[in-house]
């Protein structure tokens, strides 16, 4: 796991910024042309590499002066973006053609319809031409740029980019950095810093790598992230359960985002609620003890839907490996509507808050029973599977056919379920 520290370039002059902004703008405006180039050459239908020879790189009109070093990596982000958004095309389009398969044999279904419209949405805004973020950002291998203590001054690091320029082949830029507490605790630990940076207009990033040490025993526990309720983790029968503790302080999770939705967007008192939701979230994750769990399965996102959730589980994933506890993302399909107890999955079975199995009267918070699915191994990989949820059905338990639909079975366990079905 990779873990990182900011550190500012405040402290440097005048000159020095010049030097350092002159280099961050050459460096966009390759990353930029390069991005530009691989998207014509992924819409020709030709593969786009991790890395390029010399003689593969495209050339800018206006020639470049940075050296060639610089050069190969801004081709390289940009090829990174580029297959990042490749491979979510692919991914898109493999779900699709599994919804359609699924449409051509059992009929549209009400979800299948949906989901199919939605995903092709997706790909199509996928298939636009990624744009360069807002803000400039430089991956410097330590080839260019290096983070250097300074014994000698007020400072204590020095970032010091070199092998730049083609104009001046001697020419180092020394950026001035004071440390701090978080970039102190990183270096303290038994991390290895990573060689180069992230460089941006105002900021050095240091990525320091962790190894984590796998536990041998330990539970399996599912977490759930919810609208009203922070987060449910629970093991597949309830055994072990954790939940976001209200009390903890004066207002809720449910309350500090609703504080955040009344102030007006972008205020200063939007932003001063938001910092207090953050601050309110890592705590409920850093208080958790984890000892009797190996390890924790929430769901894969790839594509947050929105930074708040991305925050989350960079919270929860941080707080996992703090604790040795590995994360594991799943991918499985209604696991608010499946119940937990027999395994029954209908949209019926589902009241906002509340559960109630339709099925066999199982009854509990409609959090706490999808963090029981998502615990449950029997579910991995069951992901595109749809069905006539409001009829009702069963998954089969590894391949994830759909079985039983209409007819739920008297029964009062999962076991119960796959005898009569399988
Ligand atoms: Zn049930």
């Amino acid at each position: 796991m990779v873990l990182s520290s900011k550190l500012f370039l405040k402290e440097s002059n005048d000159q020095k910024i010049e030097g350092a902004d002159e280099f961050i703008n050459e460096f966009d405006r390759m990353f930029r042309f390069f991005l530009h180039r691989l998207w014509e050459m992924y819409l020709r239908g030709e593969k786009i590499p991790a890395k390029f020879r010399a003689d593969q790189r495209p050339r800018p009109q206006k020639p470049t002066w940075l050296l060639e070093r610089p050069v190969i990596l801004a081709i390289q982000q940009a090829s990174s973006v580029i297959r990042g958004v490749v491979e979510k095309i692919r991914d898109l389009e493999r779900q699709i053609s599994i919804v359609k398969e699924q449409i051509e044999k059992n009929g549209p279904g009400e979800e299948q319809v949906p989901t199919l419209s939605k995903l092709e949405n997706m790909l199509e805004k996928s298939k636009k031409e990624p744009r360069p973020p807002k803000n400039k950002y430089c991956f410097l291998s330590s080839k260019v740029g290096t983070l250097e203590k300074s014994n000698e001054t007020t400072f204590d690091f020095w970032f010091v980019l070199h092998d730049f320029d083609s104009r001046d082949r001697g020419r180092k830029i020394y950026l001035p950095l004071k440390s701090h507490s978080h970039f102190k605790k990183l270096s303290r630990g038994d991390a290895r810093r990573m060689g180069g940076a992230t460089l941006r207009p105002a900021s050095v990033q240091i990525n320091f790598e962790f190894s984590l040490k796998e536990k041998e025993t330990g539970e399996t526990v599912g977490i759930d992230i919810g609208e009203n309720s922070l987060f449910h983790l629970s093991t597949k029968d309830g055994s072990l359960h954790f939940e976001e503790d209200k009390m903890l302080r004066e207002a809720t999770y449910k309350e500090l985002n609703a504080k955040v939705h009344r102030k007006e967007t972008n205020s200063k008192a939007q932003k001063k609620a938001m910092v207090q939701r953050k601050n309110y979230i890592n705590e409920q994750f850093n208080r958790l003890d984890l000892s009797n769990i190996k390890t924790v399965r929430r769901e894969a996102i790839y594509n947050f839907t929105s930074w708040r959730y991305q925050f989350i589980f960079e919270s929860l994933d941080r707080c996992c490996f703090k604790q040795n506890v590995f994360v594991e993302g799943v991918r499985p399909r209604h696991t608010s509507q499946r119940c937990s107890t027999c395994g029954w999955t209908c949209e019926k079975s589902r009241r906002g808050d509340a559960f109630r199995c339709v099925a066999c009267g199982a009854r509990l918070n409609a959090d706490e029973n999808a963090s029981r699915n998502l615990a449950n191994p029997r579910l991995q990989g069951l992901c595109y599977g749809t069905s006539d949820s409001q009829a009702g059905y069963a998954w089969g338990p590894r391949d994830g056919r759909i079985v039983g639909i209409g007819s739920p079975p008297p029964t009062e366990s999962d076991q119960y379920i796959e005898s009569i079905y399988l």
